[in-house]
């Protein structure tokens, strides 16, 4: 089985190496391909709001965020493989961007929090490409001057941290417009990141 059906979401059956592999491949397809990682607390919210649910069922790559998630798929019939947090999934990407000179942007957090972000993984991966930051508490009104700087920056893959289902929403509202590759929803990474 390729996928299972938790509450009407979506999950692909895939463990963590190829969910990976699978976000590496997305940088060399030419549309914005977008992976959220699904975890009990947003499939209880898509439960009653039919959009979200929807939002989460366009995801190109849908991963188990959470052993909620893991262990809820065994009452419907399907073992899935393992928990792939976003955070785990981000950081694992990180060599091979670092190595093929992919252009990063790292989207959300509070002001200066990204930035920290940028400074922390560059520590660790020196020739990380960085292209662009901007935090994630922007205006209906400024959001096409952000996707505008996304795009400019030339990035191939954005991580949007803006937490669970604003980041989604974000992503299907935006996916279109956006030039990227890879476009990854990864809740309150940027946090981690830059303590
Ligand atoms: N965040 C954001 N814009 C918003 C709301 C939240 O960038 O409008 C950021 C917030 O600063 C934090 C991250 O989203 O870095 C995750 O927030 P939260 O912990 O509330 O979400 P969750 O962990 O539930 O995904």
């Amino acid at each position: 089985k390729k996928s299972i059906n938790v509450l009407g979401v979506r999950i692909d059956c895939i463990n963590f190496d190829k969910a990976k592999k699978k976000c590496i491949d997305f940088l060399s397809t030419s549309s914005p391909k977008a992976v959220f990682t699904p975890n009990v607390e947003m499939i209880m919210l898509s439960q009653k709001d039919e959009k979200f649910r929807k939002i989460l069922n366009s995801g190109d790559l849908n991963v188990p965020d959470g052993i909620g998630v893991v262990w809820a798929s065994k009452y419907f019939g399907e073992k899935l493989y393992e928990r792939v947090t976003g955070f785990d999934l981000m950081m694992s990407l990180m060599p091979e961007l670092e190595e093929k000179k992919t252009k990063v942007f790292l989207l959300g957090a509070k002001p200066g929090v990204a930035e920290k972000a940028k400074e922390n993984l560059l520590k660790q991966f020196k020739n990380l490409k960085i292209c662009g930051v901007h935090h994630g508490y922007f205006s209906e009104e400024e959001n096409d001057t952000v996707v505008e700087i996304i795009n400019s920056s030339k990035a191939d893959v954005l991580f949007v941290a803006m937490g669970m289902k604003k980041q989604e929403e974000w992503i299907y509202k935006n996916k279109k417009k956006l030039k990227c590759k890879l476009i990854m929803g990864v809740g309150g990474s940027f946090d981690v990141l830059s303590g």
